[in-house]
């Protein structure tokens, strides 16, 4: 006689040339990769054998209705059907079908149907770091499961079980609670220091869940709320526990889409279509209907509420960065300092601040000067920059500077005072001297350097000029 679990092997295996029905340490049986599942991959999609209705009945109702089923199912389907794990003690075979039942359902929502019975996705334990995600899908009217990311064969592949993600402690609470099982899986594993940091991150992306929650629904759509939901994404790209992030995206589009941003909000639209079509599918409902307002964004009722952040939908930069693009994307408000380096990176363009060692040599260099009624006028603007490291005052004052290749440059006062004209309080240490049209120049005695004559044509600044570019000229 062939063994149940045998029988299982055979069923699966013949089901699927994905995955196969394993004993996984720790767990009893569970379905395991039997090949590389690449991220997106449909794993199974599955039709339920017994199913109940949506509204809540009697026990002795559901007993009834469920064994009804069972005995319409061949000996193969019951044989499995029963081999089926569960929690609920029992003292008839009635007893037993409806425990099993709850201790394996899995929700369906169709048609008054709200809960079913999958020979193959009712296999698949639950983690909370889940590499797969099941669904129903409505318009199939099947039970779809998806790899969320990409399964290495011998992988054992995982569901989560319940509603969104939440701390270790509710998470394994309510594990207990309605499967009977303590979760071991590699998050719930985690030293104490690691778990409480996942744990936080989870509990933050509780509660923009609700500040966006609390926003849309009364019809506050702004740049904070906006804000929320940037931050609930990026929380979720952190880390394990990514349900939701298409939900965030729908947030996001209705945010920009109320505020009449047809480009954004098509951006976000399609992003979460992305998520969807990921973990449901092409054929769910979600990327069908969601697809549509991502190519027509302005049919979402809500737009046009305001016209404060108007763009039409192909209103999208094109040359951005990756990062300067979700800068773009969710409106971030640049941090002060953030800007400042933003300025320092466009002053530390090399063909306006050259280091000393790119500097003309002299007014006949045709790359930077051209002639003009025999006298040399410059093609274009530069400045030297360089910040006082010493100084020195002989015949005339001579300024130590260091570039912006942290070489030293000496600096030669060959003006009508030789540098006396330099208050000394300007001949700081750390100061930064900015000279116009500086050019290479050679001196009898000493390293090249510059030779400064027009007193017109240098500043010295009291901070830094990379972020006070005022000072430069
Ligand atoms: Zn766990």
């Amino acid at each position: 006689m062939m063994l149940v679990s045998q029988l299982i092997d055979t069923r699966v295996m013949k089901g699927s040339s994905l995955y196969a029905l394993r004993n996984v340490s720790g767990k009893g049986k569970g379905l395991v990769a039997i090949e590389d599942i690449p991220k997106g991959t449909r794993i199974l999609s599955e039709q339920p054998l017994i199913t109940t209705p949506e509204r809540q009945r009697t026990n002795e109702w559901l007993k009834k209705h469920i064994s009804q089923q069972v005995d319409t199912l061949n000996e193969h389907q019951r044989q499995l059907f029963l081999s089926m794990h569960n929690l609920y003690p029992y003292q008839s075979v009635a007893d037993k079908y409806l425990g099993i039942f709850r201790t394996n359902g899995l929700p369906v929502e169709a048609n008054g149907v709200g809960g079913g019975i999958f020979l193959e996705a009712c296999r698949i334990n639950h983690a909370c770091d889940n590499n797969a995600q099941k669904h129903w899908n409505q318009y199939i009217k099947r039970h779809t499961v998806h790899a969320l990311r990409d399964i290495a064969k011998g992988e054992e592949i995982t569901i989560y079980y319940l509603g969104l993600d939440s701390s270790r402690t509710i998470r394994q609470k309510k594990l207990l609670d309605k499967f009977g099982f303590l979760c071991s899986c590699r998050l719930c594993s985690l030293p104490t220091n690691q778990s409480q940091e996942t744990d936080k991150r989870l509990n933050r992306i509780d509660q923009l869940d609700d500040l966006i929650g609390r926003d849309c629904r009364g019809w506050s759509f702004s740049l904070r709320t906006l804000g929320y939901a940037d931050e609930r994404v990026r929380l979720c790209n952190e880390g394990p526990g990514n349900s939701g992030m298409a939900r965030t995206y729908l947030d996001a589009t209705q945010i920009a889409i109320a505020n009449g941003d047809l480009a954004r909000g098509r951006i976000f639209a399609e992003r979460a279509v992305e998520v969807w079509r990921t973990a449901y599918g092409s054929d769910s409902e979600e990327v069908v209907k969601y697809s549509s307002l991502a190519r027509n964004p302005a049919e979402l009722p809500l737009y046009g509420l305001s016209m404060e952040w108007k763009t039409s939908s192909d209103d999208v930069p094109q040359d951005l960065d990756p990062n300067d693009f979700e800068d773009w994307l969710w409106r971030r408000q640049k941090p002060k300092k953030r800007a400042q380096l933003e300025q320092f990176a466009n002053l530390r363009n090399r063909a306006i601040f050259p280091s000393f060692a790119a500097l003309p040599r002299s007014k006949s260099d045709l790359d930077w000067y051209e002639e003009v009624d025999g006298t040399y006028q410059a093609l274009r603007h530069w400045c030297f920059l360089g910040e006082i490291a010493n100084s020195i005052t002989l015949h005339h004052l001579e300024l130590e500077l260091t570039d912006i290749d942290d070489k030293k440059v000496p600096l030669h006062f060959y003006t009508e005072g030789l540098g006396k004209e330099m208050a000394p309080a300007r001949i700081q240490k750390g100061y930064t001297v900015a000279v116009r049209h500086g050019k290479r120049s050679v001196f009898m005695y000493g390293d090249p350097g510059i030779r400064h004559e027009d007193p017109e044509m240098l500043k010295v600044g009291t901070s830094n000029p990379y972020c006070e570019p005022s000072l430069v000229y």
